[in-house]
């Protein structure tokens, strides 16, 4: 997560050979300061207005990707979450977790992959995805909650 002012982002989307539209740079912001991966619904309910609608943040979106800005961080349950490439993070390795029981997903930026040896693997690495699933904590402690609630009944009854 990074914070990019409106000036970086445009020189970010510029030297990627693309125009930097006002759509285009809001999008690709959005994803530097966000701390998790985000779907295209959740784009559209960050800065989707009248002149930007669904289609054309979708659109930014790919554009953001083709160009190498963004990437798609995972998709679970086949919705594709983006995320920006920061300057540095190329490969990008690391993992997301995503919560079986309430579809959350996050970066784990502290979790790293330890590269193979053999580095004819380490371009295709940065081509994919690393994937965990599991219980995120907040669902863990719902779950070890409700479990102690069920145990203190029992031991009563
Ligand atoms: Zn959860
Ligand atoms: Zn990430």
């Amino acid at each position: 997560m990074e914070r990019l002012s409106r000036e970086d982002a445009k020189k970010r989307v510029h030297a990627a050979g693309l125009r930097a539209t006002a759509p285009r740079v809001a999008v690709l912001r959005l994803l530097a300061g966000s701390k998790k991966p985000l779907s295209h619904t959740e784009v559209v309910d960050a800065i989707g207005s009248d002149d930007w609608d669904q289609a054309t943040l979708y659109r930014n979106l790919l554009k953001l990707v083709d160009a190498d800005l963004a990437r798609i961080a995972n998709r679970v349950d086949g919705i594709a979450r983006y995320e920006a490439r920061g300057e540095d993070d190329s490969p990008h390795l690391h993992p997301h977790f995503s919560c079986r029981s309430c579809g959350a997903v996050e970066c784990l930026p502290d979790a790293k992959l330890t590269g193979p040896v053999d580095r004819r693997w380490h371009r295709s690495l940065s081509t994919s995805d690393l994937q965990l699933t599991g219980e995120c904590p907040d669902c863990l402690k719902a779950q070890s909650a409700t479990r102690k609630k069920r145990a203190t009944k029992r031991r009563r009854s």
